[in-house]
C-alpha cells in the first residue's frame, strides 16, 4: 500500500478535530487531490493563481454548481487551516447559485421552459457525437438500464450480450470526435462532470481510442420517398437518432407495409401502391423523428440553469408524455 504522504496525513488531522464528517472529509480529499492531479504538483506548491486556473477548467468541464462549490469548500479548507494561510480562502470564490426555475411548473411555465429548449435547437443544429463501448466483468446488476441527463451531456448504461453497453454522447459544438481523437482522456474528464457513479463504466475507456469508429450523428428526412420504381425506407427514407429508440422499429414497420401493398397489387398498379406506401408510412416516421428531436434537445441542453429545470421538469412527466406521438402510435395498427 502506497504510504500516506505528510501533508494528506495533516489534512486528514484537521478534518478530523473539526468533526467533519467521513463524507465530507472524502470528498475534500478527493477535490484536493484531482486539483494536485491537474497540475501534477504537490498542492502546497500551487498558487491563487492555480486555484482560479482550476476553476475555470472545471468550469470548462460544464460542473455543475454543486460540486464546484464543494471544490471551493475543499480548496478554502486546505489553504485556510491545513496550509494556515489564512488569507487566502477569501480569495477564492464561491460559484453563484444559478436562478432556479419553481420546483413545481404550472401549465404556462412547462410551455414557457419548452419553448426554450426547442429555440436552442433552432440556434444551434444538433449534431451529436457519440462514443459507445462495451464493459465486461462488471459489478452492476446486468439487467439494469441506467441513463444519466446532464448538462451538454448523455451517458446511458444497457444490458447486453455478455456485458454492459455504454453510450456517451455529447454535442459536436461542445467536444466533437476531430477534438478528442485518439486521446479517451478527454472523453473521461467531460463526462466526469456527470458525477462519480458513473466512473466505473468510464474507467473502463481505454486512454489511447486507437482506430476507432466514431460517428457524427446528425438526422436527415428525404422529402419524396418514391421515384419511378426506386422506394426509399428506413434510415434512407427518414432517418433517426438514437436517443428515441425507435429508428429501427420504424425501417421494420416500413418493410411490413411495404410488404403489405406489394402483396394486394400486380405489376400494373405499382404506382398507386408505391404512393399508398409513402402515404401510411411518412407522416406517422416524421411525427415520430419529431419527438426523436424533441427528446436529443431536452438530452442535450447545454445550459446549467435549463438543464436543472429538465430534471425538475421530469420528476413531473416521464418519456412517454415527452414523446408523447410515439408512445400514442406505438400502440395504433400501423
Ligand atoms: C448508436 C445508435 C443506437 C441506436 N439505438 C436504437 C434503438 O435502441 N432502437 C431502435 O429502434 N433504433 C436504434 N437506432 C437506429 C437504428 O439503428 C436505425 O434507425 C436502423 O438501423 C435503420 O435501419 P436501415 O435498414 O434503414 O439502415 P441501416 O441499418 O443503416 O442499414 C443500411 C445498410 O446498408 C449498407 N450500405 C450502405 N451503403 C451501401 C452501399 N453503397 N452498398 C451496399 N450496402 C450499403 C450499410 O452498411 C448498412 O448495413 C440506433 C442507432 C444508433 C446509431
Amino acid at each position: 500500500m502506497a504510504e500516506m504522504s505528510p501533508l494528506r496525513r495533516r489534512m486528514i488531522e484537521d478534518m478530523t478535530v473539526r468533526n467533519l464528517s467521513p463524507a465530507t472529509q472524502r470528498s475534500y480529499l478527493y477535490a484536493v487531490t484531482k486539483f494536485s492531479r491537474y497540475f501534477s504538483r504537490s498542492p502546497d506548491r500551487l498558487s491563487v493563481e492555480d486555484v482560479r486556473a482550476f476553476q475555470v477548467h472545471l468550469v470548462s468541464t460544464g460542473i455543475s454548481w454543486p460540486a464546484l462549490n464543494q471544490t471551493v469548500c475543499a480548496l478554502r479548507f486546505f489553504y485556510g487551516v491545513t496550509l494556515g494561510q489564512a488569507e487566502i480562502p477569501e480569495r477564492i470564490p464561491y460559484a453563484r447559485e444559478p436562478r432556479k426555475l419553481p420546483v413545481v411548473l404550472n401549465a404556462d411555465e412547462v410551455v414557457r421552459f419548452l419553448e426554450a429548449v426547442a429555440s436552442l435547437k433552432t440556434r444551434t443544429a444538433l449534431t451529436t457525437a457519440y462514443w459507445v463501448w462495451v464493459v465486461r466483468g462488471s459489478a452492476r446488476p446486468p439487467t439494469a438500464v441506467v441513463e444519466h441527463w446532464g448538462a451538454g451531456r448523455f451517458l446511458g448504461i444497457y444490458p447486453i450480450k455478455g456485458g454492459l453497453g455504454v453510450v456517451a454522447a455529447t454535442p459536436t459544438r461542445i467536444m466533437g470526435p476531430d477534438a478528442v481523437g485518439r486521446d479517451g482522456r478527454k472523453v473521461k474528464a467531460h463526462f466526469a462532470a456527470l458525477g462519480d457513479s458513473i466512473a466505473d463504466v468510464m474507467a473502463s475507456l481505454p486512454d489511447d481510442l486507437g482506430q476507432t469508429f466514431w460517428w457524427h450523428l446528425t438526422d436527415a428526412r428525404s422529402e419524396n420517398w418514391i421515384k419511378g420504381r426506386v422506394v426509399l425506407l428506413g434510415d434512407a427514407a427518414c432517418a433517426f437518432l438514437p436517443t428515441a429508440g425507435v429508428g429501427a422499429s420504424m425501417a421494420l414497420e416500413s418493410a411490413a407495409v411495404l410488404d403489405d401493398e406489394l402483396g394486394r397489387t400486380d405489376a400494373r398498379f405499382l404506382p398507386g401502391a408505391l404512393a399508398r406506401y409513402e402515404l401510411r408510412r411518412k407522416p406517422r416516421a416524421e411525427t415520430f423523428q419529431d419527438d426523436s428531436r424533441r427528446l436529443a434537445s431536452m438530452m442535450m441542453i447545454e445550459s446549467l440553469e435549463l438543464s436543472w429545470g429538465r430534471d425538475q421538469l421530469m420528476k413531473f412527466y416521464t418519456l412517454d408524455m415527452l414523446a408523447k406521438n410515439i408512445a400514442q402510435s406505438l400502440a395504433k395498427p400501423i
